[in-house]
């Protein structure tokens, strides 16, 4: 299995498709976007099915998320999910999204053996989306989380990050509207990973603002700890329940003591967490011949490296050299 020296085991596997994107959130990306990562570089899509094999038959691992960059940018996705479904043991399969193609893609992917999505959407003003996305697409995102719900990708998750002067008193509106459409909606702190370097610890929206915002209008309630388990999310019953709302403190209230995660970026490096400042290259493994055995132990002494914690808050804080889109977020 894959165990670090803090006794924490990595069950939960995030894989980054491609690094590119067809929005450019200003949180993520700056306007011109980023240099790619050429072709040769990024893994085929044997070769994800390979490393995600190595992860669930060999390490222990039990659940993949796709992310990127943009993952319904990539060609072979809906053939990577239905080898992965194929896979012994299983992994439950989920897809984080910006939502924008999904319209159309949603039922193949349900088909192929996709479990559920997690959508990206911070408003519910298309003017405020684009000013936030630089893109005018908000209604096909709005498109593509119906669509998600009617294929049954559920529950369907919606993340949104909040930003000072463009989003930031929408917190209790997007609630509404999420309980409304069956959605469960969560909210991200923001962090330090944007390319350009733009993030401010002053200027950010906590959990603690968006709390307070969403206690306007609504009764939370704290779920029992033991529910959570080692998701990033804190989770509130909205108005006595069932339904819910998460925020994800990753800035003020740090989970890293329970984090169960494994990161593989598009081109084949093992991250043992968002803000690592070491990867492990094993597309060159894989491309020198090496066996599964060999691929898994490498993937074991990566993880076994893995930090205590992110370490935002402390002053010795280095951003890591990649941004959010290239890691996988
Ligand atoms: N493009 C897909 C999407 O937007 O859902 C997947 C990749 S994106 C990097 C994954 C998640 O990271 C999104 O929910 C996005 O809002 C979030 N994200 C991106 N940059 C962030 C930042 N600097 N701080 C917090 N969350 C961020
Ligand atoms: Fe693209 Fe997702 Fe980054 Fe927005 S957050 S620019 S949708 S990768």
């Amino acid at each position: 299995m894959l165990l670090d020296t803090y006794g924490r085991v990595a069950t939960d596997l995030r894989v980054s498709l491609t690094d590119r994107c067809n929005l450019r959130c200003t949180y993520c990306m700056p306007e011109e976007g980023l240099q790619w990562l050429e072709k040769p570089r990024l893994l085929t899509d044997d070769e994800i099915v390979r490393l995600v094999g190595v992860a669930v038959r060999l390490l222990g691992v039990e659940e993949v998320r796709f992310t990127g960059g943009e993952p319904l940018l990539r060609p072979g996705l809906t053939g990577i999910v239905e080898r992965c479904a194929a896979l012994e043991p299983r992994p439950r399969m989920s897809l984080t999204t910006n939502g924008i193609g999904l319209e159309r893609t949603a039922g193949a992917l349900r088909d192929a053996g996709l479990d559920r999505v997690n959508v990206s959407l911070d408003t519910l003003r298309p003017e405020v989306f684009q000013r936030m996305t630089r893109r005018k697409r908000h209604d096909d995102v709005l498109r593509g989380l119906r669509a998600a719900r009617d294929a049954g990708l559920t529950p369907v998750k919606v993340n949104a990050v909040l930003m000072p002067g463009l989003n930031d008193d929408e917190a209790p509106e997007l609630l509404a509207w999420a309980l409304e459409h069956d959605y469960e909606l969560r909210f991200i702190e923001q962090m330090p990973l944007d390319a350009q370097h733009g993030w401010h610890r002053e200027g950010m929206i906590t959990a603690g603002d968006v709390l307070k915002s969403l206690r306007t209008r609504f009764t939370l309630t704290p779920e029992d700890a033991e529910q959570r388990g080692s998701a990033p999310a804190e989770r509130w019953l909205v108005d006595g329940g069932p339904q819910r709302v998460g925020v994800i403190a990753s800035v003020t209230r740090p989970f890293c003591s329970a984090c169960d995660r494994t990161r593989l970026t598009a081109d084949g490096q093992v991250r043992t967490c968002l803000f690592a400042e070491e990867e492990t290259d094993l597309r060159e493994a894989l491309r020198r011949g090496a066996a599964d055995e060999e691929v898994a132990e490498l993937w074991k002494t990566a993880m076994w490296g893995k930090k205590a914690g992110a370490g935002i808050d402390d002053p010795s804080f280095v951003q890591p050299a990649r941004p959010m889109s290239a890691i996988g977020g």
